[in-house]
């Protein structure tokens, strides 16, 4: 692994951060965010760049790069403040999982799609009794003749209103055991029988979350994503680019906070001609921020590298690591670009207040803070599980 970015790389990154400036926080990004309006113009041009399906295979109209380039435009696009959160679904979680399971049919109607991101697929997982216990999620799959029934619950499914179907995580009998064993189902969002609610949230972010019901959800047999029974694997290789891509969002929002501050604390001037960010008081603790986020990126580029090389176990221990840490030097960066500019911070023009609790989005989701302690203390550590 080399530090040194390719040429291509380099490219990508510039030309990715051109068109972020086009949309930028403060005219575009900020009061699209406040009126809960997805970003569909920054959307639709960054999938007609192909930003949006660097990570897909070239056959399908991808790019055939990996997961690092796709964190890199996630990344550059945050650091402007218009992070695309979707970006970790549909593209790097419902991608990869078809690009490597899914049936030729399933690739040619999706892959392309996403690829140029006239189509989004979503993510569900989540259910309000199992929480971040996923081990007892309780929709059900049953058989009906060559079709499939599903019936179940979910909660907190972003960006529902904006895809043509769900990638839905749920449980079917084995044949042979009796035993429920996840299985992974491509739902249209206009399947009769799927109801969605939106759920009101206080967040300033374009994309909604959504209470699922699914009631009698008749499929066809081609819904399955790969096998009933390698459903768990399945869903693992979704999970290391969904932990990257909320890393890579995470550092991008805190490099736009310390952005901001320090360009506020070289201007702001309150004692004898001095700029504020000449006081130790203020340039501290964003240079020990700063150092913070480079950390957390070289633990996702170290991600991003083991997991694009095939090695998904490795890959898991730093994707987990990389978003722990980036999550909480953003949060820390947020906060702090907001104490650097006094009273200013807390306004709407600045917009630094409200994007803290963006922010703390990647504390909780796709995985909370303590089920990365968990991990790393039972897997890196070797130590014994208390649940
Ligand atoms: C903005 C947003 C978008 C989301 N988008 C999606 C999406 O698109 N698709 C999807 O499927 N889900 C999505 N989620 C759900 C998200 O993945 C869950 O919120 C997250 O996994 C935590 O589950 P929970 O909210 O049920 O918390 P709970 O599991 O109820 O946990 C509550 C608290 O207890 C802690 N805790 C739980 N178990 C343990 C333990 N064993 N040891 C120590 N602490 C523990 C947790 O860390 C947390 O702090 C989203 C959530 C948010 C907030």
């Amino acid at each position: 692994m080399s530090f040194i970015e390719t040429d291509e790389q380099k490219a990508l990154r510039d030309a990715v951060a051109k068109l972020a400036a086009k949309y930028n926080f403060r005219d575009y990004a900020g009061p699209k965010a406040r009126k809960g309006e997805p970003f569909d113009e920054l959307w639709d041009e960054a999938g007609k760049l192909g930003f949006l399906g660097v990570n897909l295979p070239e056959e399908y109209g991808g790019g055939g790069a990996g997961i690092y380039e796709l964190a890199l435009v996630q990344e550059e696009l945050a650091a402007q403040g218009c992070g695309l959160l979707l970006m970790v679904v549909s593209p790097a979680i419902c991608g990869t999982i078809i690009t490597k399971y899914g049936t030729e049919a399933q690739k040619q109607h999706w892959l392309t799609k996403l690829a140029d991101g006239s189509g989004k697929m979503v993510f569900g997982i989540t259910e309000p009794d199992a929480g971040s216990n996923s081990h007892k999620i309780t929709t059900t799959a049953r058989r009906d003749g060559d079709d499939w029934i599903l019936n179940g619950r979910k909660i907190y499914i972003s960006g529902v209103d904006q895809a043509e179907a769900v990638l839905i995580v749920a449980r079917s009998e084995n044949a042979k055991t009796g035993n429920l064993q996840p299985a992974l189902f491509i739902v249209p969002t206009d399947a009769p029988g799927f109801v969605k609610t939106k759920q009101e949230m206080d967040i300033i972010e374009p994309d909604n979350q959504f209470t699922l019901f699914l009631d009698d959800v008749r499929l066809p047999a081609a819904a399955l994503v790969g096998q009933e029974d390698a459903a768990i694997a399945q869903l693992f290789a979704g999970l290391n680019p969904e932990r990257i891509m909320g890393a890579a969002m995470a550092i991008g929002m805190g490099r736009y906070a310390i952005d901001r501050a320090v360009a506020y604390a070289k201007e702001r001037t309150v004692w004898k001609g001095a700029p504020i960010g000449s006081h130790q008081g203020i340039s501290h603790p964003l240079a020990q921020v700063k150092i913070e986020l480079e950390l957390a990126k070289v633990m996702m580029q170290k991600a991003a590298f083991l997991y694009d090389s095939g090695d998904d176990f490795g890959a898991a221990e730093a994707a987990n690591m990389a978003k722990y840490a980036a999550a909480e030097a953003s949060i820390k960066a947020l906060d702090q670009a907001i104490q650097t500019h006094g009273g200013a911070g807390l306004t709407s023009d600045v917009g630094l207040a409200g994007m803290l609790a963006a922010s703390r989005i990647a504390r909780v989701a796709p995985v909370s803070r303590e089920m990365i302690l968990n991990f790393v203390a039972q897997h890196s550590l070797g130590l014994p599980r208390s649940y």
